[in-house]
């Protein structure tokens, strides 16, 4: 099947390029791997996407979703394997060992949370060990929570895990966090919540589950050891861009630098949202992504005779 665009990835940058491409007439396939919406689905509250003052992430995703399949949408379940770039018509491998055909394509993958790669990290996941507050918070009423990590997620986070836990303790490996101001604020007024500042998460202990917590010091070096239901990580993330090692697309760290019209050195290869070499990372600027990338992607169409 020859689409004039394939879009990889059902996030907001995804479902707007979508938008933008099937109200452009382009013959469009949304492939995705797991649920629509991307991050926004392990967000409680979005109050920063502007028309709604405040709505829950997996709801715009939903909204997202239905506005897309209003002009259309068609969409192929699967996990992408590569992409195969040709003159004029480029092949996206699934796993499954489909392959669509795509004269352009946009590569709306996003990215996922880092991981800290400490002992019992991995063990404990799932057990203790969280990357999502709103999928796993319910599970540790009235418990003693860590967050690890000085950001915007640290410290939104934290205080939406105050909602179950009896107390939260935000750990930073620096004495400053990075937060917005107005996060840090919430996370500071709340009574739930207190910091470790210039400590390092060392270690993960535990019988069956998370039981306790080594942490470092990062000015003396000193250990100790704390009791702990459980801990959340937030230092950041990753590139979904595995598919694309050993390509041109991606720089050293996995993203995708392009240029203002979201083009990537691949002609008819576009990048759109989290996936790129961006420094704002939000559910705005992922969509707005989208709209530039199928615009370009319908201009190179075209440019080069549809
Ligand atoms: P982030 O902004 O990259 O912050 C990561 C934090 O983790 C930093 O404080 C960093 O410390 C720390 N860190 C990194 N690696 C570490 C390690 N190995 N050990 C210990 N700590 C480590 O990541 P994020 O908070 O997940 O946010 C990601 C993006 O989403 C950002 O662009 C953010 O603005 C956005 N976001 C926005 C909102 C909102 O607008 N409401 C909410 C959530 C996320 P240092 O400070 O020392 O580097």
């Amino acid at each position: 099947m020859l689409y004039d665009t394939v879009i990889l990835g059902g996030g907001p940058a995804g479902l707007s390029a979508a938008v933008y491409a099937l109200r452009s007439g382009l013959k469009t396939v949304v492939v995705e791997r797991g649920l629509f919406g991307g991050q926004m689905q392990n967000t409680e509250e979005i109050e920063n996407y502007t028309g709604f003052t405040s709505i829950l992430g997996p709801e715009l995703s939903e909204r997202m979703r239905e506005h897309a399949e209003h002009f259309g949408l068609e969409t192929v379940l699967g996990e992408v394997q590569g992409l195969d770039f040709g003159n004029r018509v480029h092949q996206v491998r699934l796993s499954d060992d489909r392959i669509l055909e795509a004269k352009t394509i946009i590569i709306a993958t996003g990215c996922e949370p880092k991981k800290l790669g400490v002992p019992g990290e991995k063990e404990f996941a799932g057990r203790g060990v969280s990357y999502c507050a709103i999928c796993d918070g319910a599970f540790f009423k009235d418990k003693e929570l860590y967050v690890v990590g000085g950001g915007d997620s640290a410290c939104e986070e934290g205080v939406y895990l105050t909602k179950h836990a009896r107390k939260v303790t935000i750990v930073h490996r620096r004495d400053k966090l990075r937060a917005q101001p107005i996060l840090q604020e919430r996370a500071r007024n709340n009574e739930r919540i207190s910091f470790l500042f210039n400590r390092r998460l060392v270690e993960i202990q535990g019988e069956r589950k998370v039981e306790r917590l080594v942490l470092e010091n990062t000015v003396t070096g000193e250990r100790e050891t704390v009791p702990a239901d459980g801990v959340f990580i937030y230092i950041g993330l990753k590139p979904n861009t595995e598919f694309l090692q050993g390509t041109p697309l991606v720089n050293g760290d996995g993203w995708i630098p392009t240029d203002e019209m979201l083009r990537t050195p691949v002609p008819g290869v576009f990048a759109a949202g989290d996936v790129r070499d961006t420094w704002l990372r939000q559910v705005i600027t992922a969509a707005a992504d989208g709209a530039i990338a199928a615009m370009a992607a319908y201009r190179y169409l075209e440019e080069n005779g549809r």
